[in-house]
């Protein structure tokens, strides 16, 4: 039986290669899994991380805060990193909130966003003083009792769902019907309760979808949002002076994908910034980035535990996979199953290669890492690194799973 090769990836140049081994942070994978004394694990690179922080600041426009949506990657140490280096951290649950105060940021530089926030969140939010994105009109109303139960004004931004969609997006966060945020058409009437209870309005938040890479996608959402909460700003009982715009921005996971283009995204922001310095000159323009800031910064790792033929097709099942790493195995939002980026980690530029496939120790057909790929012929032992890794990874993945060895996280 044959065995067609899956489409190939463009190569990943983040991680260096010595001596035929991938290194992460400066160590070589193998040592990274001897010193840390068990495989899976994931490790991230701060300094891929502060590249790409870099040349985002170096593209964007001085003024557009840059903040960090936890939710791509929670691990502390991680966040405390990236609370140093950005504007804001943005939080979807109390369980974030706490790790974003636990950074010894500012609450000034917190905000908070989700759906189905419960009164002791909102409770914890109001009493740390980050700023609420609110969603619906039963949180304004539950805002406003806090605010006089424990004499504190909440501080709140509507977010709002979109009357357009961000097109050619891995995942559609606004436009159409959404549990997210509050209707366009609805928000003049959010507004008006707002200026009633006479809540400390602060401006808008606006989230399209995720993970795009075509420019001007991102380019026409953020032109939308402007617009719109331009329209908003008229209805609303203070002046705006936050406006986030949201993100979007993708990165490559799979064979065909480019990388997305600043450029234009950058020139389009500055056109927004001068246009705000007119219409909305108390705002600041917001954007808030997960996967784009930390995604390329990580790998996961595991090691080759035996190594299989059936019927003509190689299987190299592995310690880890989809309990540990859902994206990968291409159970996470996507439709049609694609490979990430992977190779033979401690054989990284290999004499010799075969098509294999990377499958993890769980008892269904779901768990897979690789299909058909062209791989360093790997035997047991050998190390599989997943790149592109950085974001929902470790989190995002149904950990209790049949019950194997948790992954560990390091932040080199
Ligand atoms: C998930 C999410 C993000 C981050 O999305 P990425 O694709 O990781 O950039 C940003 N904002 C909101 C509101 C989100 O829900």
């Amino acid at each position: 039986m044959n065995t067609p090769v899956k489409p190939r990836h463009a190569p990943m140049k983040q991680f260096p290669i010595v001596d035929g081994e991938l290194q992460i942070g400066g160590k070589p994978v193998s040592q990274l899994a001897e010193e840390l004394g068990q495989t899976p694990f994931y490790a991230y690179d701060h300094s891929v991380i502060d590249a790409q922080i870099d040349k985002l600041r170096a593209a964007l426009p001085a003024s557009i805060q840059l903040h960090y949506a936890i939710k791509a990657n929670p691990m502390p140490a991680l966040v405390r990193h990236m609370a140093q280096r950005l504007d804001g951290l943005d939080v979807a649950s109390g369980g974030e909130l706490a790790v974003a105060l636990a950074t010894g940021v500012s609450p000034h530089e917190i905000s908070f966003a989700g759906p189905a926030k419960r009164e002791p969140e909102l409770e914890a939010a109001v009493r740390a003083g980050v700023l609420l994105n609110v969603e619906s009109f039963r949180e304004v109303e539950l805002l406003a009792k806090l605010s006089q139960r424990l004499g504190l004004p909440a501080r709140m931004a509507v977010r709002v769902n979109p009357d357009f969609e961000l097109k050619s997006s891995g995942m559609k966060m606004g436009g159409g019907p959404k549990p997210f945020g509050v209707d366009a058409e609805e928000v003049p009437r959010l507004l008006a309760r707002i200026g009633e209870l006479g809540l400390a309005f602060e401006g808008f938040h606006l989230f399209a979808g995720s993970q795009n890479l075509r420019a001007e996608a991102i380019i026409e959402a953020q032109q939308l949002s402007y617009a719109l909460a331009l329209r908003l700003a008229e209805h609303a009982p203070e002046p705006v002076r936050t406006l986030n715009l949201g993100g979007g921005f993708g990165i490559p996971y799979f064979p065909g994908d480019t990388p997305l283009d600043l450029s234009p995204i950058a020139a389009n922001l500055a056109q927004l910034v001068e246009r705000a310095s007119g219409e909305l000159p108390q705002t600041e323009l917001v954007i808030e980035l997960g996967r784009y800031l930390v995604g390329e910064a990580g790998v996961y790792v595991c090691r080759v535990i035996d190594r299989k033929f059936s019927r003509g097709q190689t299987f190299l099942v592995c310690d880890g996979g989809l309990h540990h790493h859902l994206a990968a195995s291409g159970n996470f939002g996507q439709l049609i199953r694609k490979n990430y980026p992977v190779i033979i980690g401690n054989k990284a530029e290999p004499a010799e290669t075969e098509v294999a496939s990377v499958v993890g120790p769980l008892c269904t057909p779901l768990d897979i890492l690789a299909d058909r790929m062209e791989l360093a012929v790997a035997e047991p032992g050998d190390l599989v690194v997943v790149y592109q890794s950085g974001a929902y990874g470790f989190t995002a993945s149904p950990r209790g799973f049949l019950g194997h060895p948790q992954a560990v996280e390091i932040l080199l």
